[in-house]
């Protein structure tokens, strides 16, 4: 038998290790908030250490994980203190559940990246959950993404296949191609890194940029036709072997019976060409 406590939202909702404890809730159909107050109150007095008054009071709200399809808002109650000696006055900060001035929850920070990088959910749809927006939900996702995923030494070991193919991500300005590169090694292609532009400088500073060990391992390339990309590839790699993925082979062959009515070609569109082919 289970010894039970008491119910209780600290603990339901982790709240005591974010430091912060729960005084009353306001549950509505989609939505539950909860008002919480800083647990670690330090009245002293930053400069001369006597004991601050509180002078003020604001809510300041934070995006926590939904449980299930109901929105958990935490409205955490900020207090700005004043020594009554030096007349300085400070605010109570929320740092255990909340990183500077971001509108998630450290949770909900980690929540919202496992969310695109393991269960492969968009931003849009993350945000739709918590009842937040798009911007909410990115931003903080960034920085952590960066550090603990792009820069981590061990994310190309064991990589000897990758696939490199453009894409447009933005119909509109100069900047709308980007250049993918994915893991095939295995049987599960893998995401491995976007870069702006898809001139061929673009694959052979990537490939440049990486370390050598890593660098040595790929050995093989999947692309298009784009005659940039597999020259940047003879040029880096020692001995690269670069095929053409399916589907620009199915592309070419879809359009060889209209090439052979008459239809005039497009100027770079041959395979090996001096321009990209196929525009996914
Ligand atoms: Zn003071």
């Amino acid at each position: 038998m289970h010894n039970f406590t008491p119910l209780g939202l600290d603990t339901a909702l982790s709240l005591t290790e974010h430091g912060l404890t729960a005084i009353g809730q306001h549950h509505t159909k989609r939505r539950l908030t909860v008002l919480c107050l800083i647990t670690d109150e330090d009245r002293s007095c930053p400069d001369c250490g006597q004991r601050g008054h509180v002078r003020s009071t604001r809510i300041r709200r934070l995006v926590r994980p939904p449980i299930g399809l109901i929105a958990v808002i935490l409205a955490i109650r900020i207090r700005t203190f004043a020594c009554p000696y030096c007349r300085r006055r400070w605010s109570q900060s929320p740092t255990k559940a909340c990183v500077g001035r971001l509108k998630l929850s450290r949770t909900a920070r980690l929540w919202a990246l496992k969310s695109v990088v393991i269960d492969k959910m968009r931003i849009h749809v993350i945000a739709k959950n918590p009842a937040t927006s798009w911007n909410t939900v990115c931003t903080p996702i960034v920085t952590p993404g960066r550090t603990s995923l792009l820069a981590a030494a061990a994310r190309f070991d064991g990589v000897s296949t990758i696939g490199v193919d453009e894409h447009c991500w933005f119909y509109r300005g100069i900047d709308r191609w980007i250049t993918v590169i994915a893991d095939l090694t295995s049987r599960t292609a893998r995401l491995v890194d976007i870069v702006p532009g898809r001139l061929a400088e673009v694959l052979s500073n990537w490939l440049n940029n990486q370390p050598d060990q890593s660098r040595a391992g790929i050995d093989h390339i999947a692309m298009d036709a784009f005659a940039g990309y597999k020259k940047a590839a003879t040029d880096v790699l020692p001995y690269p072997t670069t095929v053409m993925n399916p589907f620009h082979v199915v592309a070419l062959v879809a359009n060889t019976p209209r090439s052979s009515m008459g239809e005039k070609a497009t100027p770079g569109r041959d395979p090996w060409a001096s321009g990209p082919v196929g525009d996914d």
